[in-house]
């Protein structure tokens, strides 16, 4: 009999966004013409940049020439985009990160998910609570944890982010090899400071563990005094991989479009004690199961780093922090703690109560659909996450119906 790998039938089903579909449809049964406002998903909903969408047109065109066509491209990815990278996003902020340090990929979903293959069975590992789930289960999938015992799976080390430590993860209290952070985070919208981030780069240094550092929401920083990559950190360039996107900068969740940061200084060791460059190991597995993001679309997100792309991004995010502004402000005046939305487009709301009490509240009395927190760990137990990603009339509209309905 074939057997299949038991470690997936560990995994807490997923019932979260399905539970939140269901909720909904009966709602919409029950009310068929109540208009819901949804602030629930993590998904862009403005379209691609002009500056963008010529590019990726020009590519597409380049690829009906036989003069101009393109078959398998460069494993880490073109040059024309890892060298605008490093010039934007690590250059001009100080960080010496070099252009073939770049992996080109087609989403940080699946790099922070595949990157945990490179690294021993047994290795410990740190999550933050609240989670981006992506982190956790695909180490369950792996096999580094026990089963799943109140919300929580043993083996992993979980550092909570509540209201008493303002939503900035725990330092580890016990030895740990990897550790992922994500700021601006998700689901919390908060942001580290460069002092805070230090703690956990010299964490690490110490104890020689790595930092999974997830900044697909980098481009919603708008406190200059924040740190946009990890690598602004001294030393971090020893200890830290990081992960960038172009899904919620640019629009590109349906393109598809990522890269994933490895300095050539990251090392860990093999069994015999020989420190082992992790780059080549993610090179090596990156070539072995990746056969490159399109031409075309490596071409759209180079044009993101032209000063009309950089301009319209920059509009892009702006067009969403207007709303998480809006929603921090309504949530504010209703005596609700929070926390997110000045550098991010989510918004961590503190209900006081159970979250999914709270998201039927929402749902039933004013119409709007958040994600209670509890599906991103036991500490968002309390907490309901309401998202800019809509348009700002309906965002103004949500905060009207709910400070009418609490
Ligand atoms: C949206 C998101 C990403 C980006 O994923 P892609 O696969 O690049 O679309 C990465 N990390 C977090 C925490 C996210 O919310």
């Amino acid at each position: 009999m074939i057997k299949i790998n038991d470690n997936f039938l560990k995994l807490k089903a997923s019932y979260l966004f399905l539970d939140i579909a269901k909720r909904v449809s009966d709602f919409q049964v029950a009310n068929p013409d109540a208009k819901l406002i949804k602030l629930g998903i993590g998904d862009v909903t403005e379209p691609l940049p002009k500056s963008v969408l010529k590019a990726f047109h020009a590519g597409v065109d380049e690829m009906a020439g036989r003069s101009t066509f393109r078959g398998y491209g460069p494993e880490q990815g073109y040059a024309f985009l890892r060298d605008v990278i490093v010039k934007t996003d690590y250059h001009a902020r100080g960080a010496a990160i070099e252009a073939d340090e770049i992996f080109i990929s087609d989403g940080a979903k699946c790099d922070s998910g595949n990157i945990q293959e490179i690294f021993s069975a047994d290795v410990r590992i740190a999550v933050p609570d609240p989670v981006y789930p992506v982190y956790v289960d695909t180490n369950v999938m792996a096999g580094r944890t026990g089963p799943n015992v109140d919300d929580r799976y043993e083996g992993l080390v979980y550092l909570e982010s509540t209201p008493d430590n303002g939503y900035f993860p725990d330092m580890p209290t016990e030895p740990v090899d990897l550790i992922y952070l994500c700021f601006p985070n998700n689901p919390t919208g908060a942001m580290a400071t460069k002092e805070q981030l230090k703690q956990f780069v010299d964490y690490a240094r110490e104890n020689q563990a790595i930092i999974l550092y997830d900044a697909a929401y980098v481009s919603f920083i708008r406190d200059e005094s924040l740190p946009q990559s990890i690598y602004e950190i001294e030393g971090a360039d020893e200890v830290a991989i990081e992960f960038r996107s172009f899904s919620k900068n640019a629009g590109f969740t349906g393109t598809r479009c990522a890269f994933t940061t490895i300095p050539k200084k990251v090392k860990a060791s093999d069994s015999e004690g020989n420190m082992v460059e992790v780059h080549g190991l993610w090179s090596r597995r990156h070539s072995t199961k990746f056969n490159g993001t399109s031409y075309p679309v490596q071409r759209a997100a180079a044009a993101c780093y032209t000063p009309e792309g950089q301009a319209e991004i920059h509009a892009l995010s702006d067009f969403y922090l207007r709303n998480a502004r809006l929603i921090r402000e309504k949530v504010s005046e209703l005596g609700f703690g929070c926390v997110g939305g000045d550098n991010s487009p989510y918004i961590w709301i503190n209900m006081e109560r159970d979250s999914w009490e709270a998201f039927d509240l929402l749902l039933n009395k004013a119409g709007v659909v958040c994600t209670p927190g509890a599906g991103f760990g036991k500490c968002g137990e309390g907490h309901v996450r309401l998202s800019a990603f809509n348009n700002y009339e309906n965002v103004s509209e949500a905060m009207d119906r709910i400070a009418e309905a609490l």
